[in-house]
């Protein structure tokens, strides 16, 4: 139980995010096709006398550094069930954006788990981890496997899709937006609607899309029902729509519940030219440039 140990974990983007109507539990069944994309945090751990956590890079300040973190979270349950003392210190190096619909703090949960796994040399088997990730929140057991997914259920349920490369562009907002609040707004926008919100489900012809690598067919297929509610809480956000598109990107929608917004583009070449376009409209805070799949939670090499 010494030295350090550092995982590298990606964010999401949802390619197709489909929302069914509010379950009893307040849940929503879910077709959620993500992809991870190579926008990483790091999480290190370290052997320590209590349970801290640190956190470096642009949004630091707004990630919380008590045990509603959920790397603190991961740390302890794991601990938990080791019956071990969560005696660890966790650092996090902060790239994804802060509650900006990348699951960041989701993917820091898988991360510390696997971080503390391998520092406390416990092995823990690979379906054990997932239970641990699913019980952490709905887009955890993603960020430790990363690639292609379809998720059902809540959106824990998981199977791989074949995917091919996708470059992108990702537009960060100021602040967060909260998903919760966005999925109540989700809720009140259908009832408004007065029609019936049908089943969630994963087109065919996206599957296809993603799977063939072409750039053009994901574009006609890219979708996420919560886009009319991230938009509604937070209007401004049509503008960054709108100068991604000018910039020259193949299709532009809301990441998960947003406020970030991500932009599919043919290439690389594409990617900085739409991230220049974009950084000079002034209608976004900063603009990364990542493709995806990208490898799920990893350890670095010491
Ligand atoms: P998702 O896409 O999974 O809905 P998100 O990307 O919109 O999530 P997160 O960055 O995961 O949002 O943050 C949501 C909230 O979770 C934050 O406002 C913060 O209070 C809390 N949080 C807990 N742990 C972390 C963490 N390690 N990093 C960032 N936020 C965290």
């Amino acid at each position: 139980m010494s030295g350090a140990v550092t995982v590298r974990v990606p964010a999401k983007v949802n390619v197709r995010l489909a929302v069914g109507a509010a379950r009893p539990d307040g849940f929503h069944d879910l077709a959620n096709v993500f992809l991870a994309v190579s926008l990483f945090d790091e999480v290190t751990a370290t052997a320590a006398d209590a349970l801290t956590v640190t956190c470096e890079g642009p949004d630091a300040h707004r990630v919380p550094l008590d045990r509603g973190n959920l790397a603190a979270r991961a740390a302890e349950m794991l601990a938990e069930r080791a019956g071990l003392d969560p005696a660890v210190h966790l650092h996090i190096d902060k790239r994804i954006p802060v509650a900006g619909g990348m699951a960041g703090g989701s993917a820091d949960g898988a991360a510390a788990l696997l971080a503390c796994d391998a520092l406390w040399g416990l092995s823990t088997p690979r379906a054990e981890l997932l239970d641990i990730c699913a019980a952490l929140g709905s887009d955890v057991p993603f960020s430790l496997v990363g690639g292609a997914a379809l998720g059902t259920g809540r959106g824990e349920l998981l199977t791989p899709v074949d995917a091919g490369t996708f470059h992108w562009v990702f537009a960060v907002a100021d602040g967060g937006l909260s998903t919760p609040a966005v999925f109540r707004e989700f809720d009140r926008l259908a009832a408004a609607s007065g029609t019936e919100v049908p089943a969630p489900v994963a087109p065919p012809e996206l599957l296809a899309a993603l799977a063939s690598g072409d750039p053009d067919a994901l574009a006609a297929t890219l979708a996420n029902d919560l886009q009319p509610a991230a938009l509604s809480l937070r209007p401004g956000l049509a503008g960054v729509l709108a100068a991604g598109a000018d910039a020259g990107a193949l299709a532009g929608l809301v990441s998960g519940s947003g406020p970030t917004t991500a932009f599919l583009v043919r290439d690389a070449e594409a990617a900085a030219k739409v991230a220049a376009g974009l950084d000079a409209s002034g209608t976004c805070r900063a603009t990364h440039v990542a493709s995806g799949p990208a490898a799920g939670a990893t350890v670095l090499p010491a």
